[in-house]
């Protein structure tokens, strides 16, 4: 039998208030573990929010990256062997490494986004790289974080590229899993997740500008908030839903393929994904929600064309010749041919 998880969680501004009811079940000690920036910004909150209740023994940075040496180097530190519950805060590579640091040590995990940016806090997986910063492998826990917490506040004041690249990312989610599941007979727990993909999209649409114009202006907004559920949980309440092969197609096949051609600008994972969306809804023939996406990002700031990642179109073919080879897209509807790929973005191209 096969164990499923999906996410639990607490938004808003109080968020960590919520650390005194959800976490003395698990322990009476935690280590906190996060990037630097992000251990400053939230630490005092956390641990003004566990006294009385939660001692923290200790708080350590993470590492450089999401890699195995740096989980294993966490594992080996006295505080966190000691500790019942261990808290990562951070983005992503810092989420992924800690959650693999618990994993090792069998130990609770609770945590604390403080970016409104990608599901890393509330999914079982986790990118693992090579120290040089290369991707290695979507290594999976048995189960996700116990609980997160996500403290608007806290995220209200992270860098708006990262909220903006949010955003992008996670705008591929429901058309990248719809067409990688396709004609497929799912059962049920796909089913669910398939479904789930199918609700990720409308909410972003429709108040992503709103919520962008907020971010920017620094206002806390519902609206804010509202979308910040739609970027960290509704997509994590998928990917804990489905196998991998659908979890990307094209859009990610393009962010993978970045590196592999000249750009000006060192786009976002987020931005890239963004425009391989566009790539892909217009590849599949979905020009009315490729358009009502396309209006999004000009309203919001997010990438439409190959310039606003900084390809210029005579690199386009070598671009859609690396994409087409990643894993990606080995779980495909009806085979991607490089042609039509490339008169896809030429199409994009040739829009206002
Ligand atoms: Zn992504």
């Amino acid at each position: 039998m096969k164990n499923n998880f999906f996410p639990s969680y607490s938004i808003g501004p109080d968020a960590y208030d919520e650390i005194r009811v959800v976490c003395p079940h698990f322990g009476k000690t935690a280590v906190i573990i996060g990037g630097n920036t992000a251990r400053a910004k939230a630490e005092p909150a956390i641990r003004k929010a566990c006294s009385g209740s939660i001692e923290i023994l200790g708080s350590f940075l993470y590492g450089d990256d999401a890699t195995f040496e740096n989980a294993d180097k966490l594992t080996e530190i006295p505080e966190v062997k000691e500790a019942d519950m261990i808290f990562a805060v951070g983005g992503g590579r810092a989420c992924d490494t800690t959650k693999c640091a618990a994993e090792k040590l069998d130990k609770p995990l609770f945590t604390f986004p403080t970016l409104i940016s990608n599901c890393a806090s509330v999914t079982a997986v986790c990118i693992m790289y090579y120290p040089d910063h290369t991707y290695r492998a979507n290594w999976y826990r048995k189960r996700p974080a116990y609980h997160t917490f996500i403290n608007t506040t806290i995220t209200g004041g992270s860098p708006e590229n990262y909220f903006l690249a949010g955003l992008g990312d996670a705008l591929s989610k429901e058309y990248e899993v719809l067409f990688s599941a396709r004609g497929d007979k799912l059962n049920y727990i796909r089913s669910i997740g398939v479904r789930l993909a199918g609700n990720c999209s409308d909410g972003l649409i429709e108040k992503g500008a709103e919520a962008a114009r907020d971010f920017h202006e620094g206002k806390a907004t519902e609206t804010l908030t509202y979308v910040a559920q739609n970027i960290i949980i509704s997509t994590g309440l998928v990917s804990n839903c489905i196998p991998i092969e659908y979890n990307s197609s094209l859009a990610h096949a393009i962010y993978n393929s970045f590196h592999d051609v000249p750009h000006t600008v060192n786009a976002l994972h987020g931005d890239v994904v963004c425009y391989g969306t566009l790539v892909l809804l217009t590849l599949d023939k979905q020009i009315a929600e490729r358009d009502r996406m396309r209006k999004l990002c000009k309203e919001a700031g997010l990438p439409y064309k190959l310039a606003h990642i900084g390809i210029k179109i005579e690199d386009a073919p070598n671009l859609v010749k690396e994409a087409i080879k990643k894993p990606d897209v080995d779980k495909v509807p009806y085979p991607l041919k490089e042609k039509d790929i490339l008169a896809a973005i030429e199409e994009l191209e040739g829009l206002d």
